[in-house]
């Protein structure tokens, strides 16, 4: 249990709530619950300890350790004077501007649905939260009560750079997030351009990669692979990390595929269908018959067929398909039903020609397009 008198007297009303409300199950065997602060999502004592006194540490002057080490920080300087302002309440959000009779719109110009706050922005907006959610710190920001993002993101920080005293990769995936999403806001505020969370995400990555050549001295010219959940569904990211970064390809796949009786004269029980889009337009599409012998075989040659056909100069792609077995056979081929095992091999070969190639699974109505391109091809005698 937490000691509730303990954690109201030493933290802010709102970050109070917050920690009250993390859940802890009733039969408590051990440090066994989801703690967001861990890396791996237990919680441990030590990281509870930390939040309380971390909590104490926000009343502290300037110059607290916490500042002291984030200015030794190896980051860029830019990086550090935006986490400076977030954390000053510096930071110019339109709720701050309005607040300095500065007039402009008061609406996020992410999602245009709420109030721009620094706490919609980098915690609430759906963007953030899909954003949070898919890196790999796992972060469910949608925390409830009126936690301020500056104790938010600080205390994030104070952790991470307690935790991985040697290895600054979770603080620098933390502070990239943070970032990219300030990037994208003033692009949707001055340039009125739209980003998904897709483009977002690989911004972040991006700046990650900027990162690791400037600081670290590594090549990151290798391929890399990263598996992503968001809300469940797989996802994987295969990135070679050049610092080019384009609005990927959208590239919708589908199969089409049925069980033909002994009576029925042709051989073709498939088919299959993309669609590419890009900034919310169909650029091409494409369907193929194809033999399969089970749904799962049709679903991974609709990928291979799609991304073979992505148009010459691509860099960056995002390839959404409805079937679970093919993202996690591209995660895990041996964990692939026999019959695409070979595919999904030359899938793999394919997506790392690419600066980026993103799979995922989604939802059957995310592929309307390709499915009904596929169902159609299926039906052509
Ligand atoms: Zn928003």
């Amino acid at each position: 249990m937490w000691k509730t008198r303990d954690i109201w007297e030493h933290f802010d009303q709102g970050t109070a709530r917050d920690i009250l409300s993390i859940h802890i199950p009733e039969d408590d065997h051990g440090d066994d619950i989801e703690w967001w602060p861990n890396k791996n999502g237990q919680f441990t004592v030590k990281s509870g300890y930390w939040f309380l006194q971390n909590g104490q540490a926000e009343k502290e002057p300037n110059g607290s350790k916490f500042w002291k080490s984030w200015w030794k920080a190896n980051l860029w300087p830019k990086w550090k004077i935006l986490i400076w302002k977030i954390i000053h309440n510096a930071i110019p959000t339109r709720d701050n501007l309005r607040h300095r009779h500065i007039d402009v719109p008061s609406t996020c110009p992410l999602c245009e649905k709420f109030p721009e706050t620094p706490e919609h922005l980098f915690m609430k907006c759906e963007l953030a939260k899909h954003l949070w959610s898919a890196s790999y710190l796992g972060i469910n920001s949608d925390v409830t009560g009126n936690g301020k993002a500056r104790h938010w993101v600080r205390n994030f920080l104070s952790l991470l750079m307690r935790e991985d005293k040697r290895d600054a990769s979770r603080l620098v995936e933390f502070v990239s997030i943070i970032w990219s999403i300030w990037l994208a806001r003033n692009d949707a505020a001055f340039n009125s351009t739209k980003l998904n969370p897709s483009s977002i995400m690989l911004t972040a990555r991006c700046w990650k990669n900027r990162w690791k050549k400037a600081f670290e001295g590594t090549s990151s010219c290798e391929v890399g692979y990263e598996v992503l959940q968001v809300s469940g569904a797989p996802r994987l990211v295969w990135e070679r990390g050049r610092d080019a970064v384009q609005v990927p390809l959208i590239v919708e796949t589908d199969g089409a595929w049925k069980k033909l009786s002994h009576a029925s004269k042709t051989k073709t029980s498939a088919a299959v269908g993309w669609c590419f889009r890009r900034g919310g337009r169909t650029v091409a599409v494409g369907d193929a018959k194809c033999f399969a012998s089970s749904p799962d075989q049709s679903e991974a040659l609709a990928i291979l067929h799609a991304i073979s056909a992505v148009p010459h100069g691509t860099e960056d792609l995002v390839i959404s398909t409805d079937s679970a077995n093919c993202v996690l056979g591209c995660i895990n081929e041996l964990s692939a039903p026999s019959e695409i095992q070979a595919i999904i091999k030359d899938i793999k070969k394919k997506a790392l020609g690419f600066n980026s190639c993103i799979i995922q699974k989604v939802s059957r109505d995310s592929v309307k397009r390709a499915h009904i391109l596929a169902t159609n091809a299926r039906k052509v005698p």
